[in-house]
């Protein structure tokens, strides 16, 4: 008999669904027992429901499992969500009320002050937050579970081993983020053909609101932000997949450049020293050529969970720079969750 936990997939068709149709394929902890999506899916086997957009083939343990409601009961231990923000509230909220882990990709709740907003190699102590959500919501006899926008993601990570050393104070991060982002069919070709949109709906509020969240500490029950000004602007670039950002940063004292590439090239946290199925060997990866990361050449590094970063210099105006990159739908959505559902495992918080 299989021992892995029963997971259900929120959102089973969409770009990230699908990544998380795709990571779990092989996991030696989890499978899938249950699809969801909207009414338009519903009732459908998966492979007629979902025109699959993934290189390779549509993993045939997937096929004919028929796609449900987004409602509880769902035949599984835990759910993983991948929601549009604005039904994920009520959708989320409604499986952890019944019991059931929710591992959310949504932004829905994750500026709540009782919802860990986390990346395992850098706040794998929110998760103290659970206790403080299983007093504020005594009628949810499950719990909520976070991951934070795919920018977000590596902004936080890359900060994380600088703000422990050094301190960061002041960051201006410039995004030029992947159409896949946008889900499907997300942005019309006409708009993005020979193009770049510098407007992205709430994704340089989510930026700025979450890294602070991310990197704070945490105190007696509650988060407290990071002390850092965090300033984004984000732009849609035709790009199918990977994220990049350009970050100036000021930090609380003088180092050298070689400093800051050593602080990066040899960061290794709890997922590692834990050896999680999904954690990358190396959460970050210096590059030293001038003209790299690119997308196209970086952003399946650690299998798509390490973020590149490269372009290490001085700036005349924030003190430092470089240029980050990682997997948008990987690092940036399914991965890790997956990942953190993979921490739960190991932090004896999945049952
Ligand atoms: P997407 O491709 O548009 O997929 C949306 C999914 O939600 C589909 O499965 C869709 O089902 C389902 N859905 C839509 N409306 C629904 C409704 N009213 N009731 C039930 N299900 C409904 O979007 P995505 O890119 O996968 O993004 C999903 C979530 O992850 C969003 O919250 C997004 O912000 C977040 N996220 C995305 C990325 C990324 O890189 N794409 C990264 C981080 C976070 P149908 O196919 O049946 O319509």
């Amino acid at each position: 008999m299989s021992n892995k936990f029963r997971v259900g997939i929120l959102g089973a068709t969409g770009m990230v669904g699908q990544r998380f149709i795709q990571l779990l394929e092989d996991h030696p902890q989890f499978k899938i027992t249950a699809l969801a999506a909207s009414d338009r899916s519903q009732g459908k086997p998966y492979a007629e429901a979902c025109t699959w957009r993934l290189p390779g083939e549509l993993p045939s343990f997937a096929r004919k499992l028929v796609v449900q409601a987004p409602e509880p009961p769902l035949d599984c231990d835990l759910v993983f969500s991948s929601l549009p923000g604005d039904i994920a509230r009520e959708t989320e909220g409604n499986f952890a009320a019944s019991g059931y882990p929710v591992i959310s990709n949504s932004s829905a709740y994750r500026l709540d002050g009782d919802v860990p907003l986390l990346i395992p190699e850098v706040n794998p102590n929110h998760l103290g937050l659970l206790d403080v959500q299983r007093v504020n919501r005594k009628d949810s006899k499950g719990f909520i579970v976070t991951n934070p926008n795919c920018s977000t993601i590596m902004l936080a990570l890359v900060l994380a081993p600088l703000h422990a050393r050094f301190g960061v104070t002041s960051v201006i991060a410039t995004t030029m983020q992947a159409l896949s982002g946008a889900g499907y069919p997300g942005v019309a070709s006409l708009d993005v053909v020979d193009n770049v949109l510098p407007f992205i709906s709430s994704e340089e509020e989510k930026m700025e609101s979450e890294t602070v969240k991310i990197l704070g500490r945490l105190k007696e029950g509650a988060v407290e932000a990071a002390p850092m000004q965090v300033s984004a602007q984000c732009n849609r670039v035709n790009v199918s997949d990977g994220h990049m950002a350009a970050v100036r940063l000021k930090l609380a004292r003088t180092i050298g450049i070689e400093d800051l590439r050593d602080a990066l090239s040899t960061f290794s946290a709890l997922p590692q020293e834990l050896r999680l199925h999904s954690a990358p060997e190396r959460p970050i990866i210096v590059r030293n050529e001038p003209d790299r990361p690119q997308p196209r050449l970086d952003r399946d590094a650690g299998f798509g969970m390490s973020v590149s970063v490269g372009r290490l210099m001085r700036d005349s105006v924030l003190d430092y720079r470089l240029i980050m990159l990682s997997h948008n739908t990987i690092r940036g959505a399914a991965g890790a969750a997956i990942l953190n559902a993979e921490l739960l495992i190991a932090m004896k918080l999945l049952k």
